[in-house]
């Protein structure tokens, strides 16, 4: 079933969240065609904002009483396609439902709506001394719904783990409107099924996420944060391998190539990385305060005996502020190159960074497209950026051929094919190079507990369950 949504349904929606927050108009649906990952595109039917959790239970109830799929949306600025709509679906978006419910200082704990900005939530925390670790890059942007579905990581994630870690209890709706609560008062499931651990990481597939607790955590004493400048990214991978090795426990390790480096420094988030650089390591440490410049000292020791040309040290907030926003805008500094851009995630061992790189650079060279590289080091968590136009289709099939390159690449050393943006649309192809046709099997014995109709998210993350999309 496919073209404009029944009027019976349509109206059946407006009665629920309000006229203005159904949205038909094909000039509006446009910016709910794709999610960051913009080579793929699929106009909804129609786009439904709720307000509330009793206005998500109702929408759900309606849609699926008619076997209309629903594809949940937080920001869209998932990168692997999460949040694309499909053409028989309505999209459920989550942009009205941005209320801080609760701060408890006393239980480190805050409960929020879906469509709650990550960062936003660490400035209301701070109030209290307290904030919000996992710190995605787009956390100016994205939401605690998308964070969740995709158990989002970032750059402090290497000490401090992935939004998993965080999550202590959800309301979730699920297929038909049943709403159940999993979790909460900052215990998890520690005495049953941990569904909440089931359901972060669903990436939309098993219903929908209306409030979500969560762990803070207190602000750290003091915080060193280092630039390590190198003439090669090679040498920049040889000092992340001896950081790590030698025993230290960085809060973050990121790397930024030259190509990233020239496109920030001369875009509006230029952080004082030197443009001749071959590579530059952002490191930063963070705990109490003795003891600080120790682990400063050691890791600048790494990089001198790496090869690095230079190691500075963010001495005031405002130069610490700079080196971040350079590195966390990477991606935005990008569309000075090119209309385009598609993030590939994986992880690979550490150690096997340097030969990974150059590997990368060679698929680069092989298929004529420029490849940047800004990612999380420390973790192994490669981010190799394809630039492209996606009109123009011959270099579109290049890319598509360049990133299965890759991600076979990282596999073939070890690695796997996600480590934050999640497998959406994008990786749904790839899935058997990690897994077994058994364990995909599990997988999707256990979407169908969620959703025995295949009616939150269909063609996502399961093979078997792939839908046409153009
Ligand atoms: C510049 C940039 C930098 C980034 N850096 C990082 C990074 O450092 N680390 C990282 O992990 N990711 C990063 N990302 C990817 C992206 O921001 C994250 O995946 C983020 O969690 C997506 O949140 P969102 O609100 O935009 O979700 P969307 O893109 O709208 O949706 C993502 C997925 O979540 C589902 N979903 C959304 N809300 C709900 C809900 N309430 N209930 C159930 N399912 C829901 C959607 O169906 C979809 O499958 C980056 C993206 C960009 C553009």
């Amino acid at each position: 079933m496919t073209g404009p949504l029944p009027r019976d349904i349509e109206r059946g929606l407006a009665d629920i969240v309000g006229p203005t927050h159904v949205i038909t108009d094909p000039d509006r649906l446009v910016v709910y065609e794709s999610d960051g990952l913009t080579s793929y595109r699929v106009r909804p039917r129609a786009v439904v904002l709720p307000g509330s959790t009793k206005e998500v239970v109702e929408a759900v109830r309606l849609l699926h009483s008619s076997d209309i799929e629903i594809v949940p949306r937080g920001a869209g600025t998932g990168l692997s396609g999460g949040a694309l709509p499909t053409p028989d679906g309505v999209v459920l978006g989550t942009a009205r439902m941005s209320q801080i419910l609760e701060i408890d200082p006393e239980n480190r704990l805050a409960r929020v709506q879906p469509g709650v900005v990550n960062g936003h939530l660490t400035v209301a925390a701070s109030r209290y001394g307290l904030y919000y670790a996992p710190d995605p890059s787009s956390q100016s942007t994205c939401t605690l719904g998308g964070n969740i579905a995709e158990n989002s990581g970032g750059p402090h994630c290497l000490k401090y783990g992935v939004t998993t870690r965080y999550v202590t209890g959800l309301k979730v709706v699920l297929a038909g409107g049943d709403l159940v609560e999993l979790g909460g008062a900052g215990r998890a499931t520690e005495y049953d099924l941990d569904l909440v651990g089931l359901f972060v990481g669903s990436e939309g597939c098993f219903g929908i996420a209306t409030e979500i607790e969560v762990r803070l955590l207190p602000v750290a004493e003091g915080v060193r944060t280092l630039l390590g400048i190198f003439d090669t990214m090679e040498a920049a991978g040889h000092a992340v391998t001896a950081i790590i090795g030698s025993g230290l426990m960085p809060a973050a390790v990121e790397i930024i190539d030259a190509a990233t480096i020239q496109a920030v420094e001369a875009s509006v988030y230029a952080g004082g990385y030197p443009i001749d650089a071959g590579a530059a390591l952002v490191i930063e440490f963070d705990g109490t305060e003795a003891g600080l410049d120790a682990e400063a000292d050691q890791a600048e020791a790494c990089c001198h005996k790496a090869g690095a040309r230079e190691v500075r040290r963010a001495t005031e907030l405002s130069e610490r502020a700079a080196l971040w926003n350079g590195r966390k805008k990477a991606f935005g500094a990008m569309g000075r190159i090119a209309p385009d851009l598609l993030v590939q995630d994986a992880t690979v061992p550490r150690t096997r960074l340097p030969e990974v790189l150059a590997g990368i650079t060679e698929i680069g060279e092989r298929y004529d497209l420029r490849v940047a590289n800004v990612f999380h080091a420390g973790d192994g968590n490669l981010h190799p950026n394809i630039l492209f136009d996606r009109n123009d289709r011959e270099e579109l099939m290049r890319v598509e051929e360049a990133s299965k390159m890759i991600m076979a690449l990282c596999v073939e050393v070890g690695g796997t094919i996600t480590g934050e943006h999640g497998v959406g649309v994008d990786k749904r192809d790839y899935m058997s190079l990690v897994n077994g046709e058994n364990e995909v099997a599990a997988m999707a014995g256990v979407k169908r507990v969620f959703d025995p109709q295949a009616l939150f998210n269909p063609g996502k993350v399961l093979p078997e369950m792939k839908a046409e999309h153009s």
